[in-house]
């Protein structure tokens, strides 16, 4: 273990050698491990290698490489509680939640690499009437080489979205873990490497935002960033210079909204957990909840008495742990003080409950919209709960965000019409970040939440290039591509084309 000498707001922590760094325990501060700064130089070296490595893997047949992928699966499976510890001892977060995490994970890989073949390959799709003579043919084909930007939040089930697809399309990975979690996302390229020895299909470069950037710069073929909207703006402008092209998976500012006629228990549940797992620290987690003034009295009150249930600590019964990045407290304080001065009151903790370390369970009400506890990522265990007239309100309060991430409706009648209506790439209904543990619905965001898709099919296609192929099948009937083309063709095509479009 390595003594850290200076502590870098917002670093995992700095390490006596220049080219390494610390992770921390944030429970401890005590150094968890010491991991390389990829420069450059290294970036692309582990680049270039993939590109070797890609073309064995985009060379094998779907069916081999889900062999693969599903041993990678076993070994996880197998070694999954002490994967949770490494992420426990990298991020505080409850060993079960760490568990629950991973599980998530499993089954998002084991989807992809099952539903690949269906998804990406080869099908026959109509060549149409003035075509006929052809026959048509698409399928999704590897882009290459992706390189992956994770964040330590989820360290896991997050970059995984990314990682699991890339390479059940038949993509090469290589992968930047945050600086705070680069010992998880070393137990993940290690335990792949035990399911592929032989060629380096996932790796691993650890170090800070300076490693990120040189893998945007790289000549990687895709950049799957999953972070702050700050952090992806810049993804952006780096991955612009070579047009290499992004996902974007930022932050959110979901909401949860509660109907007149929604099952109230099960709407505050889920609330409480939307907000406080994890520590708050959920880029879909519920960070507002709007509830209709029929049924607000009674939510708040029984939210109130529940929120005293849940704890953060670092024991083993706390139900939260300590915040991952030291200074992520400071924003949480500010938010919280910000609805304070402005007129909100703290029905749940306050200003003090806000520790350096660990943040116990706020729930603020009567914050005015435009206050940043209501427009800005939290990002803490903290609630703002706002009365509303009825759901057309919610659900304009709800789309008021520059976010559009998640959402969670609670309503017995009009769950599904007012999930649509909300802007936000996925929501739940009568339950809360349902659509993260199901594998074959698409996950992202629009606005400033980012844009692109993981999981699902969205999610496979996401690393592709759609290949389209017009192969003559029979002698041309009309010469239409071609200098050979005759009046008497021009003449029938345009009679088609008028018997068929020309009367609407
Ligand atoms: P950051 O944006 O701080 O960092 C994300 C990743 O980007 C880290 O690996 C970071 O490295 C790296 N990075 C930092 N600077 C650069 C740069 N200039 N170029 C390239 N890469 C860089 O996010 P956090 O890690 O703090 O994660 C929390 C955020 O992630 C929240 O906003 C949350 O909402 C969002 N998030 C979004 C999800 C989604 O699916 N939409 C899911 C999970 C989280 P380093 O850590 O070394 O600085």
């Amino acid at each position: 273990m390595t003594t850290l000498e200076t502590g870098t707001p917002g670093t995992g922590g700095t390490h006596s050698a220049p080219d390494a760094f610390d992770s921390l325990d944030p429970a401890t501060g005590e150094v968890v491990g010491t991991h390389p700064i990829a420069d450059t130089a290294a970036v692309d070296a582990a680049v270039a290698r993939a590109r070797e490595a890609a073309q064995w893997w985009s060379g094998l047949t779907f069916a081999q490489r889900r062999t693969h992928l599903d041993a990678w699966a076993g070994v996880i499976t197998r070694r999954i509680a002490q994967l949770a510890d490494v992420m426990r001892a990298e991020t505080g977060k409850p060993h079960s939640d760490a568990q629950l995490e991973a599980v998530m994970a499993i089954g998002h890989l084991t989807w992809a690499a099952k539903n690949a073949p269906k998804v990406l390959g080869r099908k026959r799709v109509p060549s149409g009437m003035d075509m006929i003579d052809h026959a048509a043919t698409v399928e999704y084909l590897p882009l290459g080489v992706v390189g992956v930007i994770g964040p330590w939040n989820y360290p896991v089930f997050t970059p995984m979205g990314s990682i699991a697809y890339a390479l059940a399309a038949g993509n090469a990975v290589v992968f930047k873990p945050s600086e705070f979690t680069p010992g998880v996302g070393a137990w993940l390229v290690d335990t792949f490497t035990q399911a592929v020895p032989d060629h380096p299909v996932l790796q691993l470069v650890t170090g800070l935002g300076a490693t990120g950037e040189a893998l945007c710069r790289s000549g990687v073929d895709k950049l799957a960033f999953t972070g702050s909207t700050a952090t992806g703006k810049k993804v952006m402008a780096a991955c612009a210079d070579t047009l290499t092209p992004v996902v974007i998976e930022a932050g959110g500012k979901d909401a949860l909204l509660v109907d007149a006629d929604a099952d109230l228990d099960a709407a505050v549940d889920a609330a409480l957990w939307g907000g406080m797992s994890n520590a708050g620290q959920t880029c879909v987690g519920t960070e507002r909840v709007y509830v209709h003034e029929g049924v607000y009295d009674a939510f708040v009150a029984r939210l109130t008495d529940l929120a005293a249930t849940i704890r953060a600590g670092t024991d083993p019964d706390a139900q939260i742990g300590p915040m991952t990045m030291p200074t992520q407290s400071a924003v949480v304080r500010r938010h919280v003080l910000d609805a304070l001065d402005r007129g909100g009151r703290a029905v749940v903790g306050g200003p003090d409950s806000v520790g350096e370390k660990l943040i116990q369970p706020t729930v603020l009400v009567d914050v005015p919209e435009d206050s940043i506890a209501v427009t800005e990522e939290t990002f803490g265990p903290t609630l703002t709960v706002a009365k509303v007239r009825d759901m057309d309100e919610a659900v304009r309060l709800t789309n008021a965000s520059r976010y559009g991430l998640g959402a969670a409706v609670f309503s017995k009648r009009r769950g599904m019409e007012i999930a649509r209506r909300i802007r936000s790439g996925m929501t739940a209904v009568n339950s809360v970040i349902a659509f993260a543990a199901i594998p074959s619905l698409p996950f992202g965001g629009v606005g400033q939440s980012g844009f692109g898709r993981i999981h699902g099919p969205d999610g496979l296609r996401e690393f592709t290039f759609a290949k389209s192929v017009a192969r003559r099948r029979m002698p041309a009937l009309m010469a239409i591509t071609s200098f050979t083309r005759t009046a008497k063709t021009d003449k029938i095509l345009t009679t088609l084309t008028t018997l068929r479009h020309g009367r609407g």
